[in-house]
């Protein structure tokens, strides 16, 4: 059994979040207590964090493929892959950011 060491409430090993504070201690939280610290709820910076990894590695294999094209096709291949690549990127970066925000964004 775990504990929240902001608001003390008993969590079960599933609800119990490691949170590192801005001291650099790590601490165990409850889900209601990490969004009012990082100001983002768990689930939101959990999406974001995979769709990262995501982006990270869609765009590594568009360059594993623009090189591999360069190489073997030529340049306008090459060329080509490169705006691929950054097509993927803008599409990725453009698809992770989570219904909440952009609702909040437009409001400003
Ligand atoms: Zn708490």
């Amino acid at each position: 059994m775990f504990h929240c060491s902001i608001c003390g409430r008993a969590l079960s090993e599933k609800e119990a979040l490691v949170h590192q504070g801005k001291d650099g201690k790590k601490e165990i939280i409850c889900s209601a207590c990490f969004e009012k610290e990082v100001g983002i709820d768990y689930e939101t910076f959990r999406y974001r964090r995979e769709n990262a990894k995501q982006t990270f590695f869609a765009v590594l294999f568009c360059l594993g493929a623009t090189v591999y094209a360069f190489i073997e096709k030529g340049w306008p291949y090459g060329l080509l892959g490169i705006v691929l690549t950054i097509l993927v990127y803008l599409f990725s970066s453009r698809t992770g950011k989570p219904k909440t925000k952009e609702k909040e964004t437009n409001q400003k």
